[in-house]
């Protein structure tokens, strides 16, 4: 017996391009309007699916970057330029154009609001854009740990920069460069190490929770050297970047 599509979180519907903004000079964020949108958890994605005019499809998965919210939604994207749908998010993609999403997609990679714990975010690269929705909605003491290339491949310098500044201390931000650092920076640049995540980690006795995301390598790295500095491995999360279905 055929049954109706329910709609929800698993149907595919439109989503409008409102606008755009440059991140870096390969990564640009898309503010998507979607009908009916009723906002989601930080940390949760969304699939997007392109439709080519002979038909062909094909989807990949984007964290929100923006605080929950009705109506719209932001995703970050950082190109990989041998990369199918990415290089369209970033270069092509212009304010009008309309392609289809599914979601908030996920239950476990999130911070919800109602969790008292203090939370320490750990990201690699693109891997700080569901982070970012952790930071702009935070109400419980967060501190950032963000890895990126060189400040120019940074993303959300301005908007962290804002969060920290918000005066009542609630959201710190360190930052770890691995090619290079600014001029002034104490240190040559380096990969987030025991030293950088030990300087940052919450007490035992805060019984924080952690979550990582970024490329493979770089989450199952930071994943094992929080489980060496005595964190509970039942408050690691962790989100890899890898290829959507990898
Ligand atoms: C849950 C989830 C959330 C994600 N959120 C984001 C996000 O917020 N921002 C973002 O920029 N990306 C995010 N990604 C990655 C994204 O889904 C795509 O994999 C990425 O944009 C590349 O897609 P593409 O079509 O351009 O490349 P593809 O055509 O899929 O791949 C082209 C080549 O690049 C390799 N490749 C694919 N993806 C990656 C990658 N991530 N890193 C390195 N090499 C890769 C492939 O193996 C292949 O060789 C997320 C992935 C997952 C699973």
């Amino acid at each position: 017996m055929a049954r109706a599509a329910i709609p929800g979180r698993l149907t595919w519907q439109p989503a409008t391009v409102a606008a755009t903004r440059a991140e870096t000079a390969t990564a640009r964020t898309l503010v998507l309007a979607v009908d009916g949108w009723t906002g989601h958890v930080p940390g949760q994605h969304v699939d997007i699916r392109l439709t080519a005019s002979d038909g062909y499809t094909t989807h990949r998965s984007y964290s929100i970057s923006s605080a929950p919210g009705p109506d719209r939604l932001e995703v970050t994207v950082q190109v990989v330029t041998d990369g199918e749908v990415s290089p369209y998010l970033v270069g092509v993609a212009e304010p009008g154009d309309q392609f289809e999403i599914r979601g908030p997609l996920g239950g476990w990679f999130v911070r919800r609001p109602a969790d008292p714990r203090p939370a320490l975010l750990i990201g690699g690269g693109s891997g700080v854009a569901p982070l970012m929705s952790m930071v702009r909605a935070a109400t419980n003491p967060t501190r950032l740990l963000y890895s990126a290339r060189s400040p120019s491949d940074a993303l959300f310098s301005a908007d962290l920069a804002t969060a920290e500044a918000a005066g009542d201390g609630r959201v710190a931000v360190t930052r770890v460069y691995t090619r290079a650092a600014p001029p002034g920076w104490s240190g040559p640049p380096r990969r987030l190490d025991a030293d950088a995540l030990a300087g940052v980690a919450w007490p035992r006795e805060a019984d924080a929770v952690a979550f990582v995301c970024g490329p493979t390598g770089f989450v199952e790295t930071v994943a094992d050297l929080l489980i060496d500095l005595g964190h509970d491995p039942m408050n690691i999360r962790t989100e890899r970047f890898g290829p959507t279905g990898g």
